[in-house]
């Protein structure tokens, strides 16, 4: 049994360790967006499959695919729906943070932007370097506080400062980094899990509204489990 693992998420290191230690054959699969990746044990190949055809050929070495890639990444798990006719297909994607009272939704990052304008003056983003020029047009010229694990090629409006960091994040560190930028709005994507909780805490400690980004749906018929023990008891039912 020879598995995929398309990863990018701390629920897909955790399941490659689980199989590396239960002895399966697997292949963790990062896209090499960000510069100093945390790698999971066992084994890794980086960078894109070159869409569909890509990974329908490279698919040739598996028997299997788990698609543990994050909630918002989209078109790898499109791919992956696609190129999967003929293999076992499991998503493993972590819940999304329960909507508190006060919170903001919006459809897409353009209605982020555009409530987080209506609501503050010093917007704090955290929304990932690939987002945050959807923000632009609403927020430019606001002295927004833009977080990101690696600075994004396209320069940010001059107004904004960005901050690099990587969670988990603590919540003392989160309410003094938006303390000591005033921020007076965060917005952040519904992104679940417990790395970059902290800030909403933080928020609601400060009295900071928050924009929350829904989530798009999942590849439609792929069949899906929410905890990373479900995903090892798939992969351990295939044999
Ligand atoms: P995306 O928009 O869904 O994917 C764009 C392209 O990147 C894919 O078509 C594929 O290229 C390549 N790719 C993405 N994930 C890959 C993987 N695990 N292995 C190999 N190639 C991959 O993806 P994204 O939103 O840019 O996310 C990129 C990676 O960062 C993912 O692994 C994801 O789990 C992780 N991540 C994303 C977010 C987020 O908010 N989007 C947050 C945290 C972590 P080809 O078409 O050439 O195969």
């Amino acid at each position: 049994m020879r598995l995929l693992l398309l990863g990018g998420t701390s629920e897909a290191r955790e399941l490659a360790a689980l199989l590396v230690e239960a002895g399966v054959d697997v292949t963790s699969s990062l896209a090499g967006r960000v510069a100093r990746p945390r790698l999971p044990v066992g084994r890794v190949r980086i960078g894109g499959f070159g869409g569909v055809a890509g990974l329908r050929a490279a698919l040739a070495d598996y028997d299997a695919v788990v698609d543990a890639t994050h909630p918002f990444a989209l078109g790898m798990s499109a791919n992956a729906a696609a190129a999967c006719t003929d293999l076992p297909l499991l998503r493993l994607e972590r819940p999304g943070w329960e909507p508190e009272p006060g919170w903001h939704h919006a459809a897409d990052h353009e209605e982020a932007a555009r409530t987080a304008a209506r609501l503050g003056t010093r917007p704090f983003l955290t929304v990932g370097r690939q987002e945050l020029a959807r923000f632009a047009p609403a927020l430019g010229p606001l002295p927004v506080l833009a977080r990101v694990v690696d600075a994004p090629e396209q320069a940010p409006p001059p107004a904004w400062r960005l901050v690099t960091g990587r969670g988990p994040y603590t919540l003392d560190g989160e309410r003094d980094l938006m303390a000591g930028h005033g921020s007076d709005v965060l917005v952040t994507k519904n992104s679940g899990g417990t790395y970059t909780r902290p800030k909403l805490e933080a928020a609601r400690q400060l009295g900071v509204p928050v924009v929350v980004v829904r989530r798009p749906p999942g590849p439609p018929g792929v069949p899906a489990v929410h905890d990373v023990a479900s995903a090892f008891a798939w992969v351990r039912g295939l044999g």
